[in-house]
């Protein structure tokens, strides 16, 4: 088995070093701001929007709110907002069927 040991951290390359120049630029308070590329521009994704009668736009259901723009452009789907963590419940006890009793 081969030993293992501790890397020091690799230089960041160009592009990397772009994105964590970009994370670090100042924000407002509170401004949503992409963990992964930095970007700060959302998408929010309406699915099933038609103009009704009156010649408006109807707006249909969001099917997916606060993605990274940029992010999405490359393929990859980054929600600026995490949703809170959920309770993960116990599994209930799966019940037994009563024995029969001689
Ligand atoms: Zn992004």
């Amino acid at each position: 088995m081969p030993e293992l040991r501790i890397v020091p951290p690799a230089e960041p390359d160009a592009k990397q070093a772009a994105i964590e120049r970009v994370k670090a630029m100042k924000r407002a308070p509170g401004m949503l701001q992409c963990s992964k590329c930095g970007g700060r521009d959302t998408m929010t994704v309406v699915t099933g929007s038609y103009i009704g009668q009156d010649g408006k736009i109807k707006r249909g259901t969001v099917t997916a709110d606060k993605v990274c723009y940029h992010c999405d452009k490359r393929g990859i789907l980054s929600f600026m907002v995490q949703d809170p963590p959920k309770l993960v419940k116990e599994p209930k006890p799966r019940r037994t069927k009563p024995k029969a009793v001689k």
